[in-house]
């Protein structure tokens, strides 16, 4: 099967990255778990806007915020033997600056995948199976590739939807592909 796999709040710790850089540059002490609302990260911080907030993480003289994330525990070791015997797509969204430092990121860290598309229109993405933390763009996907399935990773800042399955853990999920592998 395709699997199209998302990157932030799935494989990579976006919030956990971006606290630990905001807590080093500002002296502060924000809990890396702060986050439970999917708008307005800004709140936690001293910025005025989301815009503010991209423009930080954007990283100036050093790399973006994204470069340097770490992964969630069992991640990879998922990702590897997912790709045993199904093919793995990345579709996630980001910032243009971002686009080399995502690269760089999925090579740095041997995620098994060689096909990867940067879009807001993850549903125009062809798969079997997708894997998001999105609300809106669980909600897309759902409507818009019915026949497909539908996977949220469970998350603080997520609520379960009608039709999408939940995920609470890297295994949960490997566990929920094998039964749809087994089903058709
Ligand atoms: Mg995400």
């Amino acid at each position: 099967m395709r699997l199209a796999i998302d990157l932030d709040g799935v494989v990579a710790d976006f919030h956990k990255g971006w606290i630990t850089r905001y807590n080093d540059d500002f002296n502060t002490t924000i809990p890396v778990d702060a986050v439970t609302v999917w708008d307005g990260l800004h709140l936690l911080t001293h910025f005025e806007s989301m815009r503010e907030f991209w423009r930080w993480a954007e990283g100036g003289d050093r790399s973006s915020i994204f470069r340097g994330l770490t992964t969630y525990a069992d991640a990879v070791e998922s990702l590897n033997a997912l790709s045993r015997d199904h093919k793995i797509v990345i579709v996630t969204q980001k910032p243009r600056w971002a686009v080399h430092d995502t690269f760089a990121w999925l090579s740095d860290n041997r995620i098994p995948t060689t096909e990867v598309h940067i879009t807001h229109d993850k549903a125009g993405v062809s798969a079997d199976v997708y894997l998001d933390d999105a609300p809106h763009h669980l909600v897309a996907i759902r409507d818009r590739r019915p026949d497909a399935h539908v996977v949220r990773m469970v998350r603080p800042w997520n609520a379960p939807l009608a039709g999408v399955h939940d995920a609470h853990s890297w295994p949960e999920f490997v566990e929920i592909v094998k039964s749809l592998a087994a089903a058709r």
